[in-house]
Parts: structure tokens; C-alpha cells; sequence
């Protein structure tokens, strides 16, 4: 027997090591591949369908290898997850004693210098305010580690927490009068020094794209690399690639500059009229975006949704951005000279002199526009201020350059990376066409666990009120009275969720014994809860709850997806992408739209059966999914669940699988989907 047989044998030290455990062939066959992987120093993708455990099936080939690794995951959640949870439990049941440690972003770690600043100023904007920050000193003399998720008397989102943590632009890094005992760095030296390493998609991304948030390079270092839920590592990577710069942090430097300047170096200029030629240019330049969003017209289609490419500015629009432009590059320019020359009057001058050099840069490169082709310049604008940002679109070949930087084994893995079996699509995007790949299948029944519904007579998809057509059909309505236990509407836009929620508002007056829980209403952590304890809420919300929800049992028996999740087609990189792409040849709607959407369609509809025992099911209110050519290669990508369009047949189903309310009626036949 293989020594990860025995490890993961029915009764062997895995399963022993805690409760739940399962031996689950695809398991073993996956923790097989990356063990050779492993050692062969290759590169692995692999999709492990729901409840194969890939987590256990990484973990214990890493922990048999030799070499330092770095285990990557999409959020902090799950990094805390793994740590705390997962990495314990396989290190008791192999009986290793590897050194391990987390590693998050710098804003995650309490900065002392800067908390010292904000304490010495101690200018709140609300009363309640004074006392959170007292709980964040109190805090920081209890702390271990630093980690504000460890600080549960301040809510995460707290505006506070900016101010007692460090970016990479206002650290002093080692000029700090606190260095010593700084969070950040102790972490980083945990890190440096540990065998298997936990981090997220945007560190290891900002490591790998040499942006380095102030950290030695983590990459170098290991031999081993494994990214879960890589699914969604070509965006984060592509984000990473980019450069921007936002009006927020050109205001933020004004406003640094004025209070440090007038501070330590008071005779070194006028102040005042620096900073505040810098804050008057970039007034200006938000002032167009004013003028624009009272002007109708055909150049302006992009501008209530927030973004825009340079290339879809009208030559007069042009001209006043490039003259807006002109006027902010200038009063940085000016400003940035003052810092160099004042630089060694004191670490906070110095710091600010590096920050307006960086923004200087990134805008000049913004203003650039004879550079390459193969990135797009576009405009983000929301109430907060504009980010300007150069993009690039396709990053196979730079990603590719970053991987060959240093030999060494990586896997990448995630429950939705093929599509209809196979992974071309996540191959060319990352230029992987090389690497082996495995899809372990999930060991669940999804023919008899689950039944996905697309109804007949459904409303026209791009109708702007589809999801209110939709929740008032007879049929619909139906099926969420009648369902047992909890139910999610997933919305793929944020205008849907509003208008389910208006319907929510109505339909809850007639059933009271419904909980209606909205997107917005609580953090997102809170909200799923709330739906986990409650045990028959009407969770509605959009793209955030398609992925990483986890809901097993009863609380999650039917799963209602709007619309196919197509991205929009005005987005400014997706336009530039699909440009590209026609231009070598091919159909860009086929080679990127529709394997995007089946991905996230794949995640959403994943969202239902999460154990042996779960029984539910889905409803698609999009006929293009039975009715057209795409729309059934996104279903081959499904998991196999029983197929009908009748909507009686899903009551049927409900009732024969005791996920039925009393009541529910049932009965009449209809033509099948294809399966
Ligand atoms: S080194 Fe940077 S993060 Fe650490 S305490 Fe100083 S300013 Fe804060």
C-alpha cells in the first residue's frame, strides 16, 4: 500500500485525526497526481468537483515533501480557515512538525506608528468613534500577532482601522521609531522562516508582479506553489499587472503634504499653495466627470455605470482629459521636487517624496499613449472620486515570464476550471497549454441529489425588469412556497437585487414564515448566518454570494439564478480582450464571454449540494441555457443534476424527496432539457 493509501484509508490516521472524514476515491487520486507533481517539480491543474476534499488532498503531499511551499487562497477567511483549522489537524494525524505561519496583506496588521499619530490628533468624525479607537489601543497591548480579525470589539469595516493601519505609501519602513516591535514585519519575518506558508491570491499576485507591498520576495524562496480556488487567479493576476492611479490617493498626498510639510520642513515652501494647486487641478478634472453626468448624448452611454475606455472619448472629451491631465501632472511635479529636495529633513518626508515619485510615474504612464497595444486605458468613476487605470488584457505571456522565473512545482486547483471537461480556456489566459491536468468527479449523486429547472415561457432575458417578470410567474411563486427550507436568488446585477428585493418587501406580508435577507443589509459574513441559523430565509444577492457560500443541509434547498451571468459588454478590458481576440481570428463571444459565464454559472449552481445527504433544487430563468448552442455547452458544464422545464415536475420532485412544504400540488409531464 502507497503511503498516501494508508493515510487516507477508511480508518487510517487522517480519519482518526477528527470527525467527518470520508475516504473518497477521488481524493486519494487527486493528493496522488500533486504528490508526483510535487516531486517531479512539474505543473498541475486540476478541478475537484464539490466534496472531493481537495483542501486534505494538498495538504498531505506538501507536508511529505521536501522543500518550503506556499499554499495561496482566494480570501482571507479561508487562509484563517486552513491555518487555524485544516493545517493542525493534518499535522497531528501525519505527526509532522513543520513550521507554518498565515501572512496577509500589511492592512490587515495593527501599524503602532500610525495608530500612535491618529491617538496624538485625535480628530473623530463620529462620537462613537473615540470609544472604538479605545478599544483598538487597549488592543494593541493584548495582541500576539497584530491581526485586526482578532479585534472583534471594532467592526471590520470600521473607517478607523485606516488609521491605525499602514499601505505601502505611508509606512516608514525602516526609519519607523517602532519598527522594532511592528506587526507587519514580525509577520514577515514568521513568514520568511516558515515551511509551508499561507497567503492570498492579491499577495501572491502583488509579489509576483514585483509589487511588492514592502515585504522580501516571497516567490524565490519555495519550491512549491499550490493555488486553490484558481479559478479566479487570472483576474486578480491581470489587476496586479495593471497601473493606476486614483484621484483619492493624489488627495490623500495633498492633504500628507500640507500637515508633514507645514510640520517638519514649515520654510521650505508655501505649502498651502502646492498642496492646494494639486487639490484645484484635480477638482477640475472631477468637475468634467460633473458636466458629463448631466449631458446626454451618444459619447456618454458608459458614464452612469462608472466606466469608461480613453478610446471611447469623443475627440472634444479627449482634449479636456489630456488638458485635466496636463494640469494635475504639473502640480505633482511640483510638489514632488519640494519632497526630493526636503527628503532628508525626516522619514515622513522621505516616505512622501517616494510616494509622489510612484504617482508621477504611474500618471505619466496613464498619459503615455504610444506604449503597447496590448493594454487598455480606461477611467473608473463612482462617488469617491476617478481612478485612472492602464490595463493589460492579455497576460499569458507575462504570467508565463513570472513562472519561469525560478523552477519549481505548482498546482492549481479549484472546483470550477474546465469547462464541459475541458481546461482551455484557463490554459490559454495563463499560458498553461503545457501543463497536466486532472478533473477529480465529485462523489456526490447529482442525478438523484438535485434537479435544475429552466422554465418554459420564461421573460426575455435583456428585458430590464426580467427578474421582477420572472418572481411573479405563477409557477415561481409556487415553487418558493412550497419549498422546505431555505432558499437563494442569485442575481447577476446589483439593480436585480434591488427590484428582488422590492418583490421581497410584498411577497414577505404573505409569508411571514419566510426571513428576507438582502445584499447590503449586514456584512456578508453576518448575512450567511443569519440564513445557516434561521433554516428558511430568502437570502437575495448578487455576485459576492455566487462563490464561497457555504450552506449544507436543509438552510439551502433551492437556488434561483436570474439570468446566464454574462460580464457586461461595455466593460472596458472585456472590450478590448474581444477586440483582440477577432483580430487573431476567432469569435470572442465562443473563445471568452461564454466560458466566462459558464464558470461563474458553474459557481452559482454549486452553491446547492454540499454533502451526501443534501437534496435541492436550481432554476435557471434563462431560456437561452435550453434553447441555444451556448447556452448548452454551459450546461454540459454542470454538475449532472436531473433535467426538467416543467415547473410541476420540480414541485413533484420537491415532494418526492421530502423538500416539500404541506400542500404543495404536483403532477403533468414536459419535454426534458437535454442531459
Ligand atoms: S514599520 Fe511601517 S507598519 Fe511598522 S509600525 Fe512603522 S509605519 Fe507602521
Amino acid at each position: 500500500m502507497s503511503p498516501l493509501k494508508d493515510l487516507f484509508a477508511e480508518a487510517g490516521p487522517i480519519s482518526r485525526s477528527g470527525p467527518g472524514y470520508r475516504f473518497r476515491s477521488g481524493q486519494l487520486t487527486l493528493a496522488e497526481s500533486i504528490l508526483q507533481t510535487l516531486s517531479q517539480k512539474q505543473t498541475l491543474l486540476a478541478e475537484a468537483g464539490t466534496g472531493v476534499g481537495k483542501t486534505f488532498a494538498y495538504l498531505v503531499p506538501l507536508m511529505l515533501t521536501v522543500g518550503k511551499s506556499i499554499v495561496s487562497t482566494a480570501t482571507r477567511h479561508l487562509q484563517d480557515q486552513l491555518y487555524e483549522r485544516d493545517l493542525p489537524r493534518i499535522k497531528s494525524a501525519l505527526g509532522v512538525s513543520i513550521q507554518t505561519a498565515v501572512l496577509k496583506g500589511r492592512g490587515n496588521y495593527l501599524c503602532l506608528y500610525r495608530m500612535e499619530r491618529t491617538k496624538e490628533q485625535g480628530r473623530f468624525q463620529r462620537p462613537e468613534d473615540a470609544h472604538f479607537f479605545s478599544e483598538i489601543v487597549s488592543f494593541s497591548g493584548l495582541t500576539a500577532t497584530g491581526d485586526i480579525s482578532e479585534c472583534s470589539a471594532v467592526p471590520e469595516q470600521s473607517p478607523l482601522w485606516a488609521m491605525a493601519t499602514s499601505t505601502r505609501e505611508n509606512c516608514l519602513g525602516q526609519q519607523c521609531p517602532r519598527l522594532s516591535e511592528c506587526f507587519v514585519m514580525a509577520a514577515r519575518q514568521r513568514a520568511a522562516e516558515a515551511d509551508l506558508l499561507i497567503v492570498n491570491h492579491h499577495l501572491l499576485c502583488a509579489d509576483m508582479a514585483l509589487r511588492d507591498e514592502g515585504f522580501g520576495e516571497i516567490l524565490p524562496s519555495v519550491d512549491h506553489v499550490v493555488i486553490d480556488e484558481a479559478h479566479v487567479l487570472p483576474e486578480i493576476a491581470t489587476e496586479f499587472f495593471s497601473q493606476s492611479v486614483s484621484t483619492q490617493a493624489l488627495s490623500g498626498l495633498a492633504r500628507d503634504s500640507l500637515a508633514i510639510g507645514l510640520e517638519h520642513a514649515r520654510d521650505a515652501a508655501s505649502w498651502p499653495s502646492l498642496c492646494g494647486e494639486l487639490e484645484r487641478s484635480i477638482m477640475e478634472m472631477r468637475a468634467i466627470l460633473a458636466e458629463d453626468s448631466h449631458r446626454d448624448g451618444p459619447s456618454k452611454v458608459n458614464f452612469p455605470q462608472g466606466r469608461i475606455s480613453w478610446d471611447q472619448l469623443s475627440a472634444s472629451d479627449t482634449q479636456r482629459w489630456i488638458s485635466a491631465l496636463g494640469a494635475v501632472s504639473k502640480a505633482l511635479s511640483a510638489l514632488r521636487e519640494v519632497h526630493s529636495m526636503n527628503a532628508d529633513r525626516h522619514a515622513e518626508l522621505a516616505r512622501l517624496a517616494a510616494f509622489s515619485l510612484e504617482l508621477h510615474q504611474r500618471l505619466e504612464a496613464f498619459q503615455d499613449n504610444t506604449s503597447d497595444e496590448m493594454d487598455v486605458r480606461w477611467m473608473e468613476f463612482s462617488r469617491h472620486g476617478v481612478t485612472l487605470r492602464r490595463t493589460p488584457f492579455e497576460i499569458a505571456a507575462r504570467f508565463q515570464q513570472e513562472m519561469a522565473r525560478q523552477p519549481k512545482s505548482w498546482v492549481m486547483l479549484s472546483a470550477t476550471l474546465a469547462i464541459a471537461g475541458r481546461f482551455d480556456h484557463f490554459q490559454r489566459r495563463l499560458g498553461l497549454q503545457d501543463a497536466a491536468t486532472l478533473i477529480a468527479e465529485s462523489p456526490f449523486d447529482f442525478q438523484q441529489q438535485g434537479l435544475l429547472l429552466v422554465p418554459q415561457d420564461l421573460p426575455d432575458p435583456k428585458s430590464p425588469d426580467h427578474i421582477s417578470q420572472l418572481l411573479q410567474q405563477a409557477g415561481i411563486a409556487e415553487l418558493l412556497r412550497a419549498v422546505r427550507g431555505g432558499v437563494f436568488i442569485l442575481c447577476t446585477s446589483h439593480r436585480a437585487v434591488g427590484l428582488a428585493a422590492q418583490w421581497a418587501t410584498n411577497w414577505a406580508a404573505s409569508h411571514p414564515e419566510r426571513h428576507i435577507l438582502v445584499q447590503g443589509q449586514a456584512p456578508r459574513p453576518v448575512l450567511i448566518e443569519q440564513f445557516r441559523s434561521h433554516g428558511s430565509a430568502l437570502l437575495i444577492g448578487s455576485h459576492s454570494f455566487w462563490e464561497g457560500v457555504d450552506v449544507p443541509g436543509d438552510a439551502l434547498s433551492l437556488v434561483l439564478i436570474d439570468k446566464l451571468p454574462f460580464a457586461p459588454p461595455d466593460d472596458p478590458v472585456l472590450r478590448a480582450r474581444s477586440k483582440w481576440c477577432e483580430a487573431q481570428g476567432a469569435d470572442a463571444f465562443s473563445a471568452i464571454q461564454v466560458p466566462e459565464a459558464a464558470i461563474l454559472l458553474k459557481q452559482g449552481v454549486g452553491r446547492l449540494i454540499r454533502s451526501e445527504s443534501d437534496r435541492g433544487v436550481v432554476v435557471i430563468g434563462d431560456r437561452r441555457l435550453a434553447e441555444t448552442g451556448y447556452g448548452r455547452r454551459m450546461l454540459r458544464s454542470l454538475p449532472n443534476f436531473s433535467r426538467t422545464r416543467n415547473t410541476q415536475e420540480a414541485l413533484q420532485w420537491l415532494a418526492a424527496n421530502g423538500r416539500d412544504r404541506p400542500s404543495a400540488p404536483a403532477t403533468l409531464n414536459s419535454p426534458e432539457l437535454e442531459s
